[in-house]
């Protein structure tokens, strides 16, 4: 998992990818967008001085095949995405770190990101008896969702568990496994459903 401190020009340069490489690309990015001629340099700057963006990505209650998704893309590939788009601190299915070293770092992303994280969500948090359906890190998957969801810039649903409930909400729903829209209703929250998703 990468430092969120890193910027984008500095992870690129780290693997090989020469300066002159690196204006091109802007070049290519202001053009294809229509932008007009100082729109390269302004690109470059953004990428040479702003941090990339740190993404947390919770599991609650789910197949987990959406990760399965995620790790077998193609375009783009996985390592591209995870070592040079995004910083990806916490993903507790992939991750090398568990238990309290893992917990760790969702302290530190709330301290030191506050309001400026992504909350990435597979699966959905079950209501019922309190939560128990769903246990992470010793306590209720919904709790942690809440206080993750707290400080988050924005959050995005990923796949069907999480955007509308799936096979678990189906009747008699027994572990009242809920949307997380229906759970954090005071954050930007971008649904990306599919059964798996698609991480074209
Ligand atoms: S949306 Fe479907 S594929 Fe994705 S985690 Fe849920 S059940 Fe699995």
């Amino acid at each position: 998992m990468g430092a969120a401190t890193e910027t984008f020009y500095s992870v690129i340069r780290r693997q090989g990818i020469t300066r002159r490489s690196f204006h091109k690309f802007c070049s290519l990015t202001a053009t294809s967008l229509g932008l007009g001629p100082l729109a390269a340099s302004r690109i470059a700057n953004a990428l040479e001085t702003k941090p990339r963006v740190p993404v947390i990505w919770m599991h609650g209650l789910e197949c987990t095949c959406c990760s399965e998704s995620f790790i077998r893309s193609a375009h783009p590939l996985v390592k591209d995405a995870v070592l040079s788009m995004i910083s990806l601190d916490y993903d507790d299915t992939i991750m090398a770190a568990a238990g309290h070293q893992a917990e760790a770092i969702l302290e530190e992303t709330r301290a030191k990101h506050k309001g400026q994280y992504i909350l990435a969500v597979e699966g959905n948090p079950p209501l019922n008896e309190g939560g128990m359906f769903c246990i992470d890190g010793g306590k209720p998957f919904v709790e942690k969702l809440k206080m993750m969801a707290e400080d988050a810039m924005a959050i995005i649903a990923w796949g069907a568990c999480a955007s509308w409930g799936c096979v678990q909400a189906a009747k008699p729903n027994p572990t009242q496994a809920t949307p997380i829209d229906k759970v954090i209703t005071n954050k930007p929250i971008i649904k990306v459903p599919g059964c798996p998703r698609s991480p074209k």
